[in-house]
Formats: C-alpha cells, sequence, structure tokens
C-alpha cells in the first residue's frame, strides 16, 4: 500500500530498509505516516525541518542479557530490550513485555505507537516500550523473581522517575512489577516512582489495575453515544482474558451489555449466558489456569480450540483485548456479517490494516488503540502524580479522572478527523491529534 505523497512514502521505503525484517513496525509506521498526509501537506516544515525524519528514529535503543538459573540450576539467557522512543514532551512511558515472541520489532512497533498514545492522553508524557523474550508461564515464582531481577540489574542503569517509567504489559502484572520494583529499589537506594502498576502498599495507584479496560469502554461509550448507539442491551466477544479483557468486561456489564465469549491463547469460551466474571478472574489472575477450565464450573458453555474463531459468533460489538494482529480480514467480514456495528481495540494493533479497512467501508464504529487503550498508561501517569506528591487519591478520584480523559480523547480525535479532511476516521484523527503536539514540541527544539 502506497502512501499518497511522495516525501512520506520515500521515508517508509527507508524505514523499510534500515529495520529490516520488522512487519509489525513497518505496519505501525505506515498507518502513522499515511494518516499524516493531510498535515504535511499544511505544514510542510515538519519535512523540511526534519521532524518526520526524526520522528520514525528512536532516540535510543537498550538491548542486553538477561542470564538466570531456574530452579534445578540450570542457567538460561533471555533477551532485554528498552527502546526510548520519543521523550519531546516528557521521560519515556511504556509497558514491559515478557512473551516468548518479542525480538526488537516488537518492541519498536509498541513504543513507536506509545508515542502518539501518551501524547493524546494530555498529560506530559513520551513514549517507550521494553521487554524480553522471556516466557512467564509455567515458570515457578521463584524462578520469575531471579528474572526479573536479572532484567532490572541492568535496566534500572537507564530508568528513573524523570527519565524513563517502565510499566506492565503482556506477561507482567503486578508479582512481575513487585519483583522488579523490589531489585531497583535495592540497587539504587532510592524510594521512588520508577515503575508504574505498583502495588497498593508500596505506591500504585487505585484503579490502575482495572484502568485500560474501563478506559475502553469509556472511550466506546462516547463513540457510541455519538452514533445514537450504546451499550445497553449490546452482546459483545471479547478476546483474551489478561488485565485488559477482565475490566473490559467488567465495566461492559456495568454498562448493560452482555458478554458471551472470552478467550486466552490456547481457545475461546462462549457462554451465551453471559460471561461469569468472577470464575475467569478466580481462573486467571489468582490460578492462573487456562480458560477451558470455565466449563468445569459451567458444562452449558461451550470451549473451542484455537481463537480465531471467536470472531465468528455474532455480536454487536468487539472488543479484541489480546495481542497484534489477532484479527484478520476473514474474522472482520464474518463480524461484519453477523451486524457487527462497532469495534474497540483493547490489544496494541489487534486488527490487521486489511480488517480496518474493512470495517472503515462497511460504516463499523472503529475505536483504534492508540486512542480507545490509552486509559492504561494515562492511570500510570496519575500513579507517577500521586508518587511525586507523595499522597494517593481515592479509587472513585482516579476513575473519574480516568473517564474525562477518555471522553476528552474521544473528542479530540474526533474532531482532528474532522478539520484534516477525515470525518469519523477515529484511526487518522488519533494519529494526527496524537502527533501534534510531539511535532510542534519537536520543532520548538530544533535538531536534537
Ligand atoms: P495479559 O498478559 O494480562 O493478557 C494477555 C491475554 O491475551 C491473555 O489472555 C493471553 O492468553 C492472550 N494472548 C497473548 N498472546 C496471545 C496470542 N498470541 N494469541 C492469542 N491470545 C494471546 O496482557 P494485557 O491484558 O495486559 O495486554 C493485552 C493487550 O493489551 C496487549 O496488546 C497489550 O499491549 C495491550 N495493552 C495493555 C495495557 C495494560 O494496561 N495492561 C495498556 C495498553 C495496552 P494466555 O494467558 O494464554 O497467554
Amino acid at each position: 500500500m502506497q502512501i499518497q505523497h511522495a516525501y512520506l512514502n520515500d521515508l517508509m521505503e527507508r524505514v523499510i530498509q534500515r529495520n529490516p525484517a520488522e512487519p509489525e513496525f513497518h505496519q505501525a509506521v505506515r498507518e502513522v505516516l499515511s494518516s499524516l498526509v493531510p498535515v504535511v501537506e499544511a505544514r510542510p516544515e515538519f519535512i523540511t525541518e526534519g521532524v518526520m525524519d526524526c520522528l520514525v528514529e528512536p532516540e535510543r535503543i537498550i538491548k542486553f542479557r538477561v542470564p538466570w538459573e531456574d530452579d534445578q540450576g540450570r542457567v538460561h539467557v533471555n533477551r532485554g530490550f528498552r527502546v526510548q522512543f520519543n521523550s519531546a514532551i516528557g521521560p519515556y512511558k511504556g509497558g514491559l513485555r515478557f512473551h516468548p515472541s518479542v525480538y526488537e520489532g516488537i518492541i519498536k512497533f509498541l513504543g513507536f505507537e506509545q508515542i502518539f498514545k501518551n501524547s493524546l492522553t494530555g498529560l506530559p508524557i513520551g513514549g517507550g516500550k521494553g521487554g524480553a523474550d522471556f516466557d512467564p508461564k509455567g515458570k515457578s515464582d521463584s524462578e520469575v523473581m531471579r528474572f526479573c531481577q536479572s532484567f532490572m540489574t541492568e535496566l534500572c542503569k537507564y530508568i528513573g522517575p524523570d527519565t524513563d517509567v517502565p510499566a506492565g504489559d503482556i506477561g507482567v502484572g503486578s508479582r512481575e512489577i513487585g519483583y522488579l520494583f523490589g531489585q531497583c529499589k535495592r540497587l539504587r537506594n532510592e524510594f521512588t516512582g520508577v515503575l508504574t502498576g505498583k502495588g497498593l502498599s508500596y505506591g500504585g495507584s487505585l484503579a490502575r489495575t482495572e484502568a485500560t479496560g474501563y478506559g475502553l469502554c469509556y472511550f466506546a461509550d462516547s463513540m457510541l453515544k455519538d452514533a445514537g448507539r450504546s451499550f445497553e442491551g449490546a452482546t459483545v466477544v471479547i478476546s483474551g482474558s489478561g488485565n485488559v479483557a477482565i475490566y473490559a468486561c467488567e465495566k461492559a456489564t456495568a454498562f448493560g451489555a452482555k458478554v458471551v465469549a472470552m478467550s486466552d491463547s490456547g481457545g475461546y469460551i462462549y457462554d451465551k449466558n453471559g460471561i461469569d466474571l468472577p470464575l475467569v478472574k478466580q481462573l486467571k489472575e489468582v490460578e492462573r489456569k487456562r480458560i477451558r477450565e470455565y466449563t468445569l464450573t459451567h458444562p452449558q458453555a461451550e470451549y473451542h480450540e484455537g481463537c480465531q474463531d471467536i470472531w465468528q459468533i455474532p455480536c454487536d460489538i468487539a472488543l479484541p483485548c489480546a495481542t497484534q494482529n489477532e484479527l484478520d480480514l476473514n474474522s472482520a467480514r464474518a463480524l461484519i456479517q453477523n451486524g457487527c456495528f462497532a469495534v474497540a481495540e483493547g490489544a496494541n494493533m489487534p486488527c490487521t490494516p486489511e480488517a480496518v479497512e474493512a470495517f472503515q467501508a462497511a460504516k463499523v464504529l472503529f475505536a483504534p488503540a492508540k486512542a480507545a487503550n490509552a486509559g492504561g498508561v494515562a492511570t500510570s501517569a496519575l500513579e507517577m502524580s500521586q508518587n511525586s506528591m507523595r499522597f494517593y487519591w481515592t479509587f472513585e478520584e482516579v476513575d473519574e479522572h480516568l473517564k474525562e480523559i477518555m471522553t476528552n480523547l474521544y473528542h479530540n480525535a474526533s474532531s482532528a478527523a474532522a478539520q484534516y479532511g477525515r470525518p469519523g476516521d477515529l484511526v487518522a484523527g488519533a494519529n494526527i491529534a496524537g502527533f501534534l503536539k510531539v511535532g510542534d514540541s519537536m520543532l520548538a527544539y530544533g535538531l536534537v
């Protein structure tokens, strides 16, 4: 797919040449550059002053060895990454992902997306991301602890409350954040807000756990209302059963929807009576079990091996909340055929470009991840504020801020789309609104 602008198209070619074999990064850059065509046409200084060229090159990439010992005393060596992509509007901020699929290209794509997402929140945070090709699944707590301590022994040299503030992502939840924070505190001999997503007893924010899933539903709610629709009485399918999926399910249900399906990387459950969320929480958050065990308690529910077919289930609203490129063109066609009227991305880049195009062509309301799942990082920034103030807000106060941020974010993305000739196109709107603040700051600094 060509970008309809000679300079940006050439820049895209250079990105591909300089970052070979990183298709997820190419995909993310291509989407943003395509959206920015009307912006650089109106303001060519973003090209002449070098902003566009700098935008696609990370400020810094840190790549390191992570040796650790398993419970049998065997040594393993994983690879750790931190991509400090852009600090034009604040310290780098973005999660850490522990998953066997992690390599430099995945972290770059996530870090690049994070620049615009963080800008969209309206809060002063730059974009970064990190992780390792380590799989916490099936490891004992002691093994996870040893891995996290080894990972942080290197990472702690590069982060700090005013420099770079990592958080969780796939495979990095409260257990991992605890081990990481403990090691960082020990090595630096200081107690500062160097990570977010912390436990409540040591500097975490109320509502951070719920924030991405709740925020997704607040964003979707604004989008639905604008189109004269709502969650009330709607049937919803959610992929994943991790942090984002669980709290999206909780809030969508609170808004009057019926969630009928959820998944993990093994398969999906379909419960026509509506998902029993306390059971899913028990299985996934407490016991770390597989989603198929749901049917032991609810034999009327169906379990299907493999995740792809979850999108064949008829629904009004789809919330992909598992991982990148999990919803392809075939799945999009099935959703459209079954009358789905809204899709909001909880995971990062879960819909392939062909799927997004199909939704937009069919006038399905579409909320892109970098806007719709920004509630997590927004609340992380609120955690940073509370840590700096050495003060805590109540759950209700944080939730109120989150709701306001997500509602504003929707309206900003929607008006940017309209202003640049793409009314209703939230993909373009989010990219443009997210870029402008970052681009203007980069212009102000000159070449740095
Ligand atoms: P979790 O690790 O808590 O959950 C991930 C879920 O997705 C699990 O159910 C997992 O299944 C499933 N999954 C992972 N990989 C695959 C795969 N290849 N195919 C199918 N299913 C898969 O992660 P989160 O909920 O935190 O993150 C989910 C998504 O949301 C990611 O894209 C993340 O980047 C994004 N996100 C998360 C934020 C947060 O605050 N947590 C903030 C913004 C975005 P299994 O248990 O079998 O591994």
